[in-house]
């Protein structure tokens, strides 16, 4: 006869071999084998170190068979049975052992692999890498790119640099059904890390919407109070987080930043983005995607759209100013991110590992079209290597 640990730390009976299932004392009763009292009761105290072990009541006058049940503070399990004879003492490593599992796995939350950092400091790229090498799936957490739409305008990864990897929450929602809330992006979060934890992939969370991390991140989450809230001080940032959370945060010096995503709104223009916002305002979105239409790249273009084919306007100057405007403000957007990352890390305690990788967007700015091998030298060795021993730690870790 061998005890089997129960088929999950809730369960209220035990299985074992030999016997069936056994959901009740008086079965357990009757399939257990003689056991004497005085010799496993010092055992069971040595291993379990526990003054909540009781003798059922039932079976202490026989001085036989054991059983044994939990305090109902151990509620991870009520009920098992102890072995006698020689394999007593075998057994009792084995019931020990399962009642540490059982109630490691009732405290045990969520492993979550957390990726931040401000807008182009290369969060995608890194948990595409990250994804490949520790068999991940993506969950994304940029307030905008949860939308269906503005693909270019809003920076989604396309299809064929995501590397095979099953992104979430990506491109998703209609934009026209309403503006996702905090509170549903925690929901939703919550969801999609046990769908794929029931697929033994390892989940990351990955964006830079801090409210919205910080909405699926925390134990107690308020949907009243914004804890970025700057004219709020007594808002603070909870360190109590319902999932076992590894942080890395790709950090970039502000300015070298900056130079980089001003080059990179002219990219986006070259590749499209101004096509696609002719085409949003033209279809008339503006007006029903409460959420969406705050994408920085729509308000700055309003005057542009609105004002095209009149007599007096300069188009191209409205042009210029937008693309300015844009610039300024993904500037502004990547300082606030900064700042918010900043204060999960002071005012949170949030244990996020901050990874340099301002030398490698120095070398992309400062290089040729033939030189690109080089800052990827330098990604790899700043950013990838320093990630991945952190992951790898942090999964091996029971
Ligand atoms: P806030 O409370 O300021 O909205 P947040 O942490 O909830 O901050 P952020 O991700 O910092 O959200 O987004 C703030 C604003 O930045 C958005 O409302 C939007 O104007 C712009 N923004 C954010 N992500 C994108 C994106 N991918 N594309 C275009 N604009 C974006």
């Amino acid at each position: 006869m061998k005890l089997l640990p129960p088929p999950n730390p809730n369960t209220t009976s035990f299985h074992y071999h030999g016997g069936g299932a056994a959901n009740n004392i008086n079965q357990l009763d009757h399939h257990c084998c003689p056991v004497k009292k005085n010799k496993v009761m010092p055992l069971l105290q040595h291993f379990f170190s526990s003054p909540s072990i009781l003798p059922c009541k039932k079976n202490t006058n026989k001085n036989q068979n054991f059983i044994i049940k939990w305090a109902p503070r151990m509620d991870s399990i009520t009920t098992i049975i102890a072995r006698p004879t020689s394999d007593a003492a075998a057994d009792l490593l084995l019931l020990r052992h399962h009642y540490r599992k059982n109630q490691r796995l009732a405290a045990q939350k969520e492993k979550l692999i957390v990726i931040m950092g401000a807008t182009g400091a290369g969060k995608t790229k890194l948990s595409i890498e990250l994804a490949k090498r520790f068999n991940g799936e993506i969950i994304n957490s940029d307030k905008m790119q949860v939308y269906k739409g503005l693909d270019i305008t809003t920076n989604k990864a396309p299809i064929n640099e995501r590397g095979n990897i099953n992104h979430h929450l990506l491109g998703d929602f209609d934009p026209e059904l309403g503006e996702l809330t905090r509170s549903d992006f925690r929901r939703l979060t919550w969801s999609k890390v046990k769908e794929i934890e029931s697929r033994n992939k390892v989940p990351f969370l990955v964006g830079g919407s801090t409210s919205f991390v910080h909405a699926s991140l925390t134990d107690r989450f308020n949907p009243a109070t914004n804890v970025f809230d700057r004219s709020n001080s007594s808002n603070s940032v909870s360190s109590e987080l319902r999932y076992d959370c590894c942080f890395l945060w790709v950090d970039v010096s502000f300015n070298v930043l900056c130079e980089y995503l001003r080059k990179r709104v002219d990219e986006m223009m070259d590749s499209g983005m101004v096509e696609e916002l002719a085409e949003y305002y033209a279809s008339g979105s503006l007006s029903r995607h409460p959420g969406l239409r705050n994408a920085i790249g729509v308000p700055e273009f309003y005057d542009y759209f609105n004002s095209k084919g009149y007599d007096s306007v300069d188009e191209g100057t409205l042009y210029e100013d937008a693309v300015n405007d844009i610039k300024d403000n993904t500037c502004r957007l990547a300082k606030r991110q900064i700042e918010k990352i900043l204060r999960l890390k002071t005012a949170g305690g949030w244990g996020l590992q901050r990874l340099d990788a301002t030398s490698s967007f120095r070398k992309v700015l400062t290089s040729y079209e033939n030189e690109k091998e080089d800052w990827r030298e330098i990604w790899t060795r700043q950013v990838v290597e320093p990630s991945f021993k952190t992951v790898k730690k942090f999964l091996e870790e029971e």
